[in-house]
């Protein structure tokens, strides 16, 4: 691997109230108290565009999950709790409340997101926190709207008898929720929004790489005046505090935003109480580039902010990109070129267009499959190479001339790194596009619209992006096909998920 060690990364201040929310111990919230761990111990925060150490938290473990489900559990099973007897406007108002309070800290969320995450702080500012608070004003809106119906039946074998029958949707119970690094605080949003608009009690997890705006997330909540117990945040590891969640006999359901790899341990660990399930999880997305395309040099803008957008670190990321035969040049040329235009340093730099990488062990991942490209034969058109020696720096890369079994193309990579290969045969290309275990999205370009519709109904994925790419809103439910995950989050469709449906009969 080639490492540009000339790279240098600029010092940067960081604003008071960052640093005043830094000198905060960071403590699990359990029952409405923060907390230390159990254990007494804690791990450290990192900087991903130095790689020193911003802040330690306290490492949950099972004992503290074990806490936090009693506490949860506590809420949920008293009707008397204020959490139970509160009516759902009331409940709507809280939620509401939640997300004015992410907007007037969005600031502060921003820049706490760019220093544990690494992405660029305008890019927070104007998407990771805005979108957030979204979230949680477009679910205040439906706790006042979980309906049932009522259903007229018919009973053969209870000839002449009248019934009244209705269903009820009901909360779950206790929500265990485990989401990823990539995007921590609307990660957080896009669980605890639901679990709130629904009325369930909650015990989230937050990732162990960016734990610092699901904690200040957490005093917001508070200070909206969410009950004691309903909210519980404990940080920690995966295998320890997450696999502890996932596996708890009390919990009612698991939401869980991660790999593909993880999920499937989730679902094992699941089993024990036959828990809920839910999963979010990675992709192989493809981007497919007609060559009716209505605007090549917009279509090639897009293309590479598919892939670059968060630095790649997306699951829905257009990581194949497939692009008719006449234009390939022009879209590889072009892509490169943008990827080449593109400004890279540590995310809390106004400046910055793309921050570093996460974490040193997504750092050892992205170098591994550009180094695996690079020994399967793929041409590398730009990029390749780790910037500097401290941070977690990579280039945004293009690779052509690959073949549909190198891992560059099957596997997800979730870093800047695009696989470009030309097609000319429609029927092929959409086989190709599904030729993957993942499901989550895909892109189509062209100005035909026929043809965008018959591809668009072929592709197996949770999304399809028609002449555009990464547009997400809080009403638009998200997920996967195949190994993509079970179930959609946003929308009104993620509300099925959060509560059972009771059938209640009443004989007239
Ligand atoms: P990951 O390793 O699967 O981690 C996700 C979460 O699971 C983290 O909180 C992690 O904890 C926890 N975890 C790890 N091992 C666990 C275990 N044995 N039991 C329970 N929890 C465990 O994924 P990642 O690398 O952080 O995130 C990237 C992945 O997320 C990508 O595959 C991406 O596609 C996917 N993703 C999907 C969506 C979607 O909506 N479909 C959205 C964003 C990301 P620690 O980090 O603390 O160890
Ligand atoms: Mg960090």
């Amino acid at each position: 691997m080639v490492t540009d060690a000339a790279f240098e990364i600029p010092e940067i201040e960081i604003s008071t109230k960052v640093q005043e929310f830094l000198s905060r111990p960071k403590k699990c919230l359990i029952n409405g108290n923060w907390v230390e761990a159990a254990s007494g111990k804690s791990f450290s925060i990192y900087n991903p565009a130095n790689g020193s150490i911003i802040d330690m938290a306290a490492e949950g473990d099972k004992e503290d999950i074990d806490a936090a489900v009693k506490a949860a559990r506590k809420v949920f099973d008293d009707p008397k709790h204020p959490w139970n007897t509160m009516t759902p406007s009331e409940r709507g108002k809280l939620i509401w409340k939640i997300g004015d309070l992410i907007l007037e800290n969005l600031d502060e969320l921003a820049e706490l997101e760019s220093l544990d995450n690494g992405k660029p702080v305008g890019v927070a500012k104007v998407a990771d926190v805005p979108l957030s608070a979204d979230l949680f004003h477009y679910m205040a809106g439906w706790a006042t709207k979980i309906e049932g119906n009522t259903i007229p039946i018919s009973v053969p074998y209870a000839a002449g008898a009248k019934f009244h029958a209705f269903t009820m949707r009901e909360p779950v119970g206790v929500v265990g929720q485990i989401i990823p690094w990539n995007f921590p605080l609307l990660m957080a949003a896009w669980k605890l929004g639901p679990v709130l608009a629904t009325g369930n009690c909650v015990v989230l997890k937050p990732a162990e790489q960016t734990p610092l705006t699901a904690l200040r997330l957490g005093e917001i909540i508070q200070e909206a005046g969410v009950p004691d117990g309903v909210v519980n945040i404990v940080t920690g590891m995966g295998e320890t505090a997450g696999a502890a969640l996932a596996a708890h006999d009390d919990v009612d359901k698991v939401a869980f935003t991660g790999s593909t790899e993880v999920g499937k341990m989730i679902v094992q660990a699941a089993a024990g109480n036959l828990k809920k399930v839910t999963l979010e999880l990675g992709g192989k997305s493809p981007n497919i580039i007609f060559k009716d395309t209505e605007n090549l040099e917009q279509t090639i803008a897009s293309a590479a902010s598919a892939i670059f957008f968060n630095h790649g670190q997306c699951c829905c990321a257009g990581s194949r990109l497939y692009v008719e035969k006449d234009i390939f040049d022009e879209v590889v040329d072009g892509v490169s070129a943008a990827a080449d235009q593109i400004k890279i340093g540590p995310g809390l730099a106004g400046d910055t267009d793309m921050g570093p990488l996460v974490s040193s062990e997504q750092l050892n991942r992205v170098t591994g499959f550009m180094n695996a490209g690079q020994e399967a034969g793929a041409t590398c058109v730009t990029g390749g190479r780790r910037l500097g020696e401290n941070g977690y720096f990579v280039t945004p890369t293009v690779y052509k001339d690959t073949n549909d079994d190198m891992s560059i193309v099957r596997e997800e990579i979730f870093g800047p790194v695009v696989v470009a290969d030309p097609f000319d045969d429609i029927e092929q290309i959409i086989d190709r596009g599904n030729d993957t275990t993942y499901g989550l999205a895909a892109g189509i370009w062209t100005r035909d619209i026929s043809k965008a519709h018959r591809t668009a109904a072929r592709l197996r994925a949770g999304t399809v992006w028609i002449n555009c790419y990464n547009i997400f809103d809080s009403a638009l439910p998200f997920g996967g096909y195949k190994q993509s995950g079970w179930g959609r989050e946003m929308g009104h469709e993620v509300l099925d998920l959060y509560t059972e449906t009771k059938a209640v009969c009443l004989g007239l």
